[in-house]
């Protein structure tokens, strides 16, 4: 035992030294990691950069004009989809089929309607018109509003829940990924025994010498090896190529037929920053550190490069109607692309009439203020389905990669306290300019001393007479809080949103390995914050974690982890599960600036809505992850059934 934890401990070190080494300005393992390298020769982003190049900027063909569309349409403040190519003359769009299929009025009756309203309070039924909910009561009552020609659908005893909204995730600089690399991280598998049977299961399975591509593999965590070589790969395949992606974004390891494919010998050059890993003889391994190495490997992929960013993000929208996900978030905007390229993926996709949740997007703050600045890319542009709603800057990297910025050494150091991503005269800096113009703020904190710099920021934006309540500050991850942060936080008013996988998958790693006992009891103070009058949500940060609002509300509700299964890391944090509801309904709709619309069921909001088989308040604890979504209901629309 002792010895897997010397052994992962010297794994996470490992890793934190390539992220100091190779450290870009974004290098954060949480927010973006170095994914969006592996698309720099996709075809459709080199197109878009073409078409930029050439002065046509914002083009019917990639999306909508967010400076035409977004002034009128945020003023109407939640038009339906349908109506978006309406603002749009000229632009050619594919063709619509929900407006005259659907349904006036539905009521969904016979079961337990959770409002997620102000009192949390029950109802019996809900009656839904168009894209709106027009009805919320008893029965009689609501059959009386929809009048006689309304749709009944029996719920049979299941509970409606508002559209689950998540309000940390990197949905677009992911659609790529997801699309073409194949999850193989702890969430999956527990060991390295289990992901190279996975990948000799895909092998058995596909045509020889087509590609098989894997990502998010962390030896740091998953029991095993520490790296992959040829010495593993080979002997599963040497007709295909396989190459596997560490969570970091940092590491890679590929098979020696993927190195034949990409023309890469042994007498190959490490590029600068980057390392091609050998033996003693100076042959070549399969590991290699660092994308500027690994992209000659990864960059022969065919999949990568045809991918369509566009369809890839619909289609993963598609897919996790069946979490009950109705709103996610883009909380780095422009990483994939590297270029405000990616509201032009948010925005084509909404413009395609097939997108089944909603996004609130953040350009990140790597590109610089101007470069979204001339591409007219404004707070609040957009509208109900897709839409900018605020600037995101990074104050530090993260705690289990030991580069969380702390106020003491991270545990078994002398002096290692990790990494200001922006000093913290940048940051106020940047904060006072975006949130002088206007821009919602939400900064990236996930050590004591990077929250530190994020309320003297917040401070310093007071002090210049700016009104906090309409920049509506969150910190993203807000991982380690002391009791007089909470405080702070309180009088500024300052809102958190959780990472609460790090108390899950990281929670034994956080006490053993990098803050140790008594400081891990102050990762993700939910129970305090609460107590304590300050707004909270819960996110995944996918690809960090899976977007499984079930899971994250028992996460929140148990904290127990997935390492030792009985362990519960800081149980006086444990909230209810209304609370945890909230953080995923009503309190990540607020701090999306979207609570007009979205995040409880209430009449004239927008009809998103979850029906679950059981009420989370009703089962086990240990169980809520299992509950079944039934159905999904996105702007008065079923977009999933079980
Ligand atoms: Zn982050
Ligand atoms: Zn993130």
């Amino acid at each position: 035992m002792v010895g897997s934890r010397i052994k992962r401990r010297a794994a996470a070190f490992f890793v934190t030294r390539e992220i100091i080494m190779t450290r870009e300005k974004y290098g954060c393992a949480c927010c973006s990691g170095g994914f969006h390298r592996l698309v720099t020769g996709n075809r459709a982003f080199q197109s878009m950069k073409a078409e930029a190049e050439r002065g046509r900027g914002w083009s019917c063909n990639w999306g909508i004009d967010f400076n035409r569309m977004g002034r009128r349409d945020f003023i109407k403040a939640g038009v339906a989809a349908a109506s978006l190519t309406a603002l749009l003359p000229g632009c050619s769009r594919t063709e619509e089929k929900s407006a005259k299929q659907e349904p006036a009025t539905t009521v969904f009756t016979g079961g337990k309607v959770l409002t997620v309203d102000a009192d949390f309070s029950e109802a019996g039924a809900i009656a839904i018109r168009a894209n709106r909910i027009l009805a919320v009561g008893a029965d009689a009552d609501v059959r009386q509003a929809a009048g006689d020609g309304a749709k009944i659908v029996d719920l049979r005893g299941k509970t409606v829940l508002p559209g689950f909204v998540d309000p940390h995730t990197h949905v677009i600089a992911g659609s790529i990924v997801d699309a073409v690399m194949d999850y193989v991280g702890m969430a999956r598998f527990q060991t390295t025994d289990e992901v190279l049977a996975h990948i000799a299961s895909r092998v058995a399975e596909t045509p020889s010498g087509e590609w098989l591509v894997f990502r998010n593999f962390d030896p740091a965590v998953q029991e095993g090896l520490d790296a992959l070589t040829f010495a593993e790969l080979d002997p599963i395949s040497t007709d295909h190529p396989i190459f596997v992606m560490n969570a970091s974004g940092h590491l890679a390891y590929a098979n020696s037929k993927a190195f034949e494919v990409a023309g890469i010998a042994d007498d190959v050059a490490d590029p600068p920053g980057g390392e091609f890993v050998r033996d003693a003889d100076g042959k070549l391994t399969g590991f290699m550190k660092n994308n500027v190495a690994f992209l000659q490997v990864a960059s022969k992929y065919p999949a990568m490069m045809e991918a369509d960013p566009v369809e890839g993000l619909i289609k993963l929208l598609d897919k996790w109607g069946a979490l009950g996900l109705t709103t996610v978030s883009e909380l780095s905007l422009g990483a994939l692309a590297q270029s405000p390229a990616d509201a032009q993926v948010m925005a084509a996709a909404a413009q395609s009439g097939r997108l089944n949740a909603r996004i609130r997007a953040y350009p990140f703050y790597t590109l610089g203020a101007q470069a979204w600045d001339e591409a007219n890319i404004h707070q609040g542009d957009g509208n109900a389905l897709a839409r900018i709603a605020g600037y995101k800057l990074v104050a530090d990297g993260s705690n289990q990669g030991f580069t969380g910025l702390q106020r003491e050494p991270y545990l078994g150091t002398e002096d290692d306290r990790g990494l200001a991503y922006m000093s913290p005269e940048e940051l106020t800096a940047v904060a006072l300019e975006r949130a002088g113009k206007g821009w919602h703020l939400s900064i990236h904190g996930n050590g004591d001393a990077a929250i530190d710099n994020i309320l003297d920021t917040c401070e310093a934006l007071r002090d210049a007479g700016i009104d906090l309540s309409k920049i509506r500050p969150r910190i993203e991850h807000c991982s380690i809080l002391h009791d007089e942060q909470i405080t702070r936080m309180k009088k500024l008013g300052v809102s958190a949103s959780f990472l609460i996988g790090h108390v899950h998958y990281w929670g034994v790693a956080m006490r053993d390995e990098v803050f140790g006992e008594e400081k891990a009891q102050l990762l993700d103070r939910c129970r305090s914050a609460e107590e304590a009058g300050v707004g909270f949500s819960l996110h995944s940060d996918f690809m960090v974690t899976d977007p499984d609002p079930l899971h994250m509300i028992e996460m929140a509700v148990t904290r127990k982890t997935w390492k030792e299964p009985d362990y519960v890391l800081a149980p006086q944090e444990r909230i209810s599960v209304e609370s945890a509801i909230r953080a995923l309904t009503s309190e990540a709709a607020w701090q999306l600036f979207s609570e007009h619309e979205i995040g409880s069921l209430e009449p004239g909001k927008l009809a998103d809505l979850v029906i679950l088989d059981k009420d989370p308040r009703e089962v086990n604890p240990d169980a809520i992850k299992d509950i079944k979504v039934v159905e999904t209901w996105m702007d008065g629309k079923q977009v999933y059934r079980a």
